[in-house]
């Protein structure tokens, strides 16, 4: 007998997919709009569960998890008619001129959406939104280590949708391993690489595709001469969002030594802006989820000078904004994602040793640089790999409604959001038709 005894999510989810109900316009944006109630009528309930679990400010829960699913929402709920409208390919001429060609949008059946817990709602719902908006039923996965994120959406997901066709199974590994065992049409995982891993080898037993919403090292390039005032502004606010535990967060710096110096004083203040003199008190930073990730972050705390923060309080899981310079390539802080509220500042001799850095390194999530050369911008496009590119203003692609959301290589693969989230949860099923007679 199996060691991890089947949920049994599945199957009734299968069989009410194979009556057709979730496949109507009506019924999909009916659930679309369900999901947006839930989020607007318990909005208060989310952001004291995010508080629980991450030290949340109101502010950034509507912000990164509540509002950024509604509009989410909104954005699909305005478009999708017209993305799902088949699409006509040209017929080559030995087929005659009667003959036509088009694609329709087929609903994939039973999808498993897999969430982490540092955006513990957003990252559960908005692969939701285009799982439903696409036609599916789904089951969903929330974070164990969230675990009032994870009972709110259990308590109230079925209260507003359509609870033959959408299933949240709570739990950790045991559960979530058991359900891997059970065959989908698509598992949507978000997390790490390793777990990554285990979830393709699960998927592959099945023949089910995946998508592989993951991590890395973002860089952050910054060139000689640009305004390091508001640099260090953008920098800090996308680096110590959510302290730091952000898929997208700039990771770590690479620059040259007479930036680096500049930088490094306007970082300080750029933090002292965002969190006053004594950030433990600012009820806008966040805190580190758990004890063991605040282990971990606290022994790369002396991987480099320290030039702002360094502060920590194991009890409150608090660690302060902390940015290090002259941090040496091979230092424990640049060997892994830091995914906490450290920054590091690698000193490069300028742009040629930034692209070999990055190159010589796992492709990243996404890639950040701060430049005002044209030239710049159109290298680093052309000469690195990455799952996005920000230039001038770090983390804020991922909420451009209609650019694909997803990592490449180590960071993941495939992608979602607004109509890419209807490609990935769908098939592209081709159709040709020659008339009879
Ligand atoms: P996590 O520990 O919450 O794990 C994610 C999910 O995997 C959870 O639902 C968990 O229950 C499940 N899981 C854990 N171990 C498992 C196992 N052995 N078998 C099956 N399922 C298992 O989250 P995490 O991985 O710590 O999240 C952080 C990582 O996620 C970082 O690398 C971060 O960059 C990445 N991330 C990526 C994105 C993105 O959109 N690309 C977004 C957020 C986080």
């Amino acid at each position: 007998m199996s060691p991890h005894p089947s949920t049994g999510a599945a199957a009734p989810l299968r069989a009410y997919f194979r009556t057709g109900r979730t496949k109507p316009l009506s019924w999909r944006t009916g659930q679309l709009t369900a999901l947006r109630a839930m989020l607007t009528e318990n909005g208060a309930e989310f952001a004291r569960a995010l508080h629980a679990d991450l030290g949340k400010s109101e502010a950034e829960a509507y912000r990164t998890e509540i509002d950024f699913t509604v509009r989410e929402i909104d954005h699909t709920l305005e478009h999708l008619t017209e993305w799902l409208r088949p699409e006509a390919a040209p017929v080559p001429a030995r087929l005659g001129d009667d003959a036509s060609a088009w694609t329709v949008h087929d609903p994939l059946g039973v999808v498993l959406v897999i969430a982490p817990w540092n955006y513990p709602a957003q990252l559960l719902l908005a692969p939701l939104v285009g799982a439903l908006a696409a036609g599916n039923c789904a089951v969903v996965k929330p974070s164990e280590l969230a675990p009032a994120t994870s009972a709110a959406l259990a308590r109230l997901l079925p209260r507003y949708l359509d609870p033959r066709a959408v299933t949240v199974v709570e739990g950790g590994v045991p559960e979530t391993t058991a359900l891997l065992e059970e065959r989908f049409d698509h598992i949507f995982y978000t997390g790490n690489g390793t777990v990554g891993r285990i979830v393709m080898a699960a998927a592959a037993r099945h023949l089910t595709p995946v998508t592989l919403e993951l991590g890395g090292k973002s860089p952050v390039f910054v060139d000689r001469g640009t305004d390091v005032k508001t640099v260090a502004a953008r920098l800090a606010a996308g680096k110590f969002l959510n302290a730091g535990q952000t898929c997208v967060a700039p990771d770590y710096v690479l620059t040259d030594p007479g930036t680096a110096r500049e930088l490094e004083a306007a970082l300080a203040e750029a933090v002292e802006a965002l969190y006053g003199a004594d950030p433990a008190a600012s009820g806008a930073y966040g805190r580190i989820v758990n004890t063991r990730h605040f282990d971990r972050l606290a022994a790369l705390l002396d991987s480099g000078r320290l030039v702002t923060g360094g502060g920590t309080d194991r009890a409150a899981k608090y660690i302060a904004p902390t940015v290090l310079g002259g941090v040496d390539a091979d230092s424990p802080v640049m060997r892994e994602e830091i995914f906490g509220p450290i920054l590091p500042i690698v000193e490069v001799g300028g742009l040629d040793e930034a692209i070999a850095f990055v190159n010589e390194r796992d492709k990243p999530l996404a890639l950040y640089a701060f430049t005002e050369s044209e030239e710049t911008r159109e290298r680093l496009l052309a000469e690195t790999s990455s799952g996005g590119v920000g230039f001038g203003l770090p983390v804020a692609h991922l909420t451009v409604p209609d650019l694909p959301f997803g990592g490449v290589g180590e960071s993941g693969m495939g992608s979602y959001h607004g109509r890419w989230s209807i490609e990935t949860f769908s098939h592209r099923k081709a159709v040709l038709h020659k008339p009879l007679g």
